[in-house]
């Protein structure tokens, strides 16, 4: 069982991969945007209370997102766990360290999706595009000036996991910005020798 972060900026592909893992290794997809999404879509209490914020590009606290991970870990996952999203703070880094303890789990691999900013900015148009071409309701996040405050929070809270990462020795860096099969080969690769 391998268990795994998919670290980089919005749009970066980790859900893109992420869904091949989940076909081609039986892995469990833990996005919690997906979540998130769906709390807002069906309209809970806490859907209501973060709607605001996510449509705005925040961060949503870290109490929420820690409490809908500690929910899923409780599942189990045979095939391990991809943590899609989450986390995306120090505080979530240590909370999902120790609920990964406390389950007698370990994190076999961060893998850091390497990309550029400008990059980033085509794909999530081109996100939009294709979602409004299949008659799918847009992301009311991707839009260019929502993009801008989501990679302004990617880079004062999430980027630093960068180096707590590097520092625990999990950290493996490839390149995003090679087409999907291609990084869909190198996480493999990486899978593999965990
Ligand atoms: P994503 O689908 O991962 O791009 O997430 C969409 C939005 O959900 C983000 O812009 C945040 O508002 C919120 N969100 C998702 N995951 C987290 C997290 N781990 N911590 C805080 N906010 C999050």
């Amino acid at each position: 069982m391998t268990n795994i972060i998919l670290l980089g900026p919005p749009a970066a592909g980790k859900g893109t991969q992420a869904k091949r893992l989940v076909e081609g290794r039986g892995m469990v997809q833990l996005s919690t945007g997906d979540m998130l999404r769906e709390a807002k879509t069906s309209g809970t209490e806490m859907g209501k209370r973060v709607a605001a914020v996510m449509d705005r590009g925040e961060l949503v606290t870290d109490e929420i997102v820690i409490g809908l991970i500690e929910e899923k870990l409780e599942q189990g996952a045979k095939g391990g766990f991809i943590f899609d999203g989450f986390p995306r703070t120090l505080k979530q880094a240590d909370a999902l360290g120790e609920l990964l303890a406390k389950k007698g789990l370990s994190l076999d691999a961060v893998i850091e999706l390497v990309v550029d900013d400008a990059a980033l900015v085509g794909r999530v148009a081109k996100r939009a595009e294709e979602t409004r071409a299949q008659g799918l309701p847009v992301r009311q996040d991707d839009t260019p000036e929502v993009l801008e405050q989501r990679l302004r929070a990617y880079y004062k809270s999430t980027a630093p996991l960068v180096g707590y990462y590097w520092a625990t020795k999990d950290l493996i860096q490839i390149d995003g910005m090679a087409d999907i099969d291609s990084v869909s080969v190198a996480i493999a690769k990486i899978l593999d020798k965990a």
